[in-house]
């Protein structure tokens, strides 16, 4: 067997950054050089998969595993597109310049996970009491659809991972809370007719156009219920109706009509509630009046993402152990989403902390500070030294 291969940090976000993981493709090539990489170091992985088997979340244990207690390090591997961006380089091709990597998922989020694995040998070669957990993902961007299935093959019992650190970027200040995100597609199903005659009709623009004004009028009333203090911009549950299409011509009342939506929930709110007051208007209220003109009107709402809020916790281990590896008195609280709040919905306490800045996220030539990457390194050396006490 030839010699397990070592890369510096810096090594390593070049050859992460260089497969292309835009969340609408595989991320089979980069799970299976990780993979092929932590064997090398004598390390076995565990793979799961979405229902196509197109792409894969992996789980890696450095440590004695029956131990307990152990950390995990979590990070996914996708990354958002390019296209339509003006980069001043190959997004694919990490470029070197002023002190900083520019390439697509620098920031968010692949030097994370590749400290982690530059680290692999440093880990290796500690005498850990706790095991150090790796958990790469897919699919984060599109709505956190991958890590479900990491999630749900977790040992249990005492192998079960104590506590989670999820490595978006926050310049290495620990984040103990974000809003839930909850986006839906609802579909009206009317009946045409000529608009002269509307009676002999159901107008699914008109129906779809309540439900918006009912989900506008939630908004209303959540905005006026702030929560000062929760350090969220803005403090309140927000709401917001992105997309529409509908009908065919003017003088045609229209079939169809289907709108995406989505809330953004303080910790706290339950989406559930707010998802059953729109059902209990469109079936208590609407439905009735459109079918007795036509009794297969009909409403369907379908789920195109959830995750839940990370709500704050009271000495959280997670929280203690990322405040005492960074030195920071303070948390923040930070206003994207991330897979901490499904760690924690599964009993695992969550903190969300990791180099970088989400500034530079999702943008054209997308950087990390060298700097930054030399913090992440040395949290994730402190967290190896705190594993082998
Ligand atoms: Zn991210």
């Amino acid at each position: 067997m030839s010699e397990p291969a070592v890369f510096t940090p810096v090594e390593m976000v070049r050859r992460l950054v260089a497969f292309d993981t835009v969340s609408a493709r595989s991320n089979l090539d980069l799970i299976r050089w990780v993979a092929d990489y932590l064997a090398g170091h004598g390390i076995a992985a565990r793979l799961t998969y979405d229902e196509a088997r197109t792409k894969a979340n992996l789980f890696a244990t450095i440590g004695p595993a029956e131990a307990g207690g152990g950390v995990i390090l979590s990070g996914h591997t996708d990354v958002v597109p390019v296209t339509g961006q003006a980069w001043d380089s190959d997004p694919f091709t990490v470029v070197e310049r002023d002190g900083k990597l520019y390439g697509r998922g620098t920031a968010d989020m692949k030097s994370f996970l590749a400290i982690a694995l530059a680290l692999v040998p440093e880990f290796r070669a500690r005498a850990l009491k706790r095991p150090i957990h790796l958990a790469l993902s897919f699919d984060e961007e599109v709505g956190c659809n991958g890590v479900g299935h990491l999630i749900a093959d977790l040992p249990e019992g005492r192998a079960r991972p104590r506590l989670v650190v999820i490595g978006e970027p926050t310049l290495m200040a620990v984040a103990n809370a974000h809003k839930g995100s909850f986006v839906f597609r609802t579909t009206v199903t009317g009946l045409e007719a000529h608009s002269s005659a509307p009676q002999r009709g159901v107008n699914a623009i008109f129906a779809a156009s309540e439900i918006i004004q009912f989900i506008a009028a939630l908004a209303s009333e959540a905005r006026a219920e702030p929560l000062p203090g929760s350090g969220f911009v803005p403090p309140y549950t927000s709401f917001n109706v992105g997309m529409i299409e509908g009908g065919t011509a003017a003088n045609i009342i229209p079939r169809h009509c289907a709108f995406t939506w989505e809330f953004r929930t303080l910790p706290g709110v339950e989406p559930e509630a707010l998802r059953r007051r729109v059902d209990r208007f469109v079936e208590g209220e609407l439905l009735p009046r459109l079918r007795q003109v036509h009794a297969e009107a009909s409403v369907a709402t379908e789920v195109l993402a959830q995750v839940p809020s990370l709500v704050p916790e009271e000495r959280s281990p997670a929280e203690e152990l990322a405040r005492q590896l960074t030195g920071a008195n303070d948390t923040i609280v930070v206003a994207f989403g991330t897979e901490a709040g499904l760690f924690q919905a599964a009993g695992i306490p969550a903190i969300v902390c990791g180099p970088g800045s989400i500034d530079q996220a999702h943008k054209p030539n997308e950087f990390i500070a060298l700097e930054q990457i030399e913090a992440g390194a040395a949290f994730q050396r402190r967290l190896a030294d705190w594993a082998a006490r």
